[in-house]
């Protein structure tokens, strides 16, 4: 199944140029579900949110980044589902690749479904039920599906919502300025864009 689901991201890139990972063979499933959220400098910016379930991590790009503020609801395109080699990824994608750009570990933790609620059903239904442990995600979020967006006969169109919860910063226009460093290297984008060396491994508090 993972394989099948892998294939778009494998027939958009060649890895002989580019330093992402093939996927093959795959990172193990862990445990914990995982989810990384990483900032992308392609053609425009965008944060790419990666939920890992089954076997691979399910893809959205938010285009404006994500928002703490219940009212301030980000659109969430979904993207092929990557392999879980891509948790890790942190670096520069070659111009005139797929993606060409630099790419940052924006954060990164575990992910679970708000308790009772069903992953499958609310894939097929366009509702997920998010609860994020990162250091920068937390608490409970929601992934809608637009119901009158198709692009190319499949409905790619989502929001990404936060919950009314501890954690709800309102309003909060200064999220993304105030977190524009890797939450593993500390890098700048620009630190990252010119290769610099990484800090020194932070610990982590999940
Ligand atoms: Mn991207």
């Amino acid at each position: 199944m993972a394989r099948d689901s892998l294939a778009a991201y494998r027939a958009k890139r060649d890895f002989n140029v580019t330093g992402e990972p093939r996927g093959e063979p795959a990172t193990p499933a862990s445990g914990r579900a995982r989810f990384v959220i990483q900032k992308h400098a392609a053609t425009r910016l965008h944060y790419d949110l990666r939920l890992e379930h089954k076997d691979v991590f399910l893809s959205w790009a938010v285009t404006r980044g994500p928002s703490r503020d219940p009212h301030d609801k980000r659109l969430a395109v979904q993207v092929e589902d990557h392999p879980l080699d891509y948790g890790d990824f942190e670096g520069t994608i070659p111009k005139g690749q797929y993606g060409g750009g630099t790419v940052m570990l924006w954060d990164r933790g575990w992910w679970a479904p708000e308790p009772g609620f069903d992953v499958d059903a609310g894939l097929e239904k366009g509702e997920l039920k998010v609860v994020f442990a990162g250091e920068r995600m937390r608490g409970g979020w929601a992934l809608v599906r637009l119901k009158h967006d198709r692009e190319h006969g499949r409905r790619v169109n989502w929001l990404l919502i936060k919950h009314r919860d501890e954690f709800v910063h309102e309003p909060d226009p200064d999220f993304l300025e105030q977190t524009a460093t890797s939450v593993t290297s500390g890098r700048t984008m620009e630190e990252i864009a010119a290769g610099a060396p990484l800090e020194p491994t932070r610990t982590r508090r999940v």
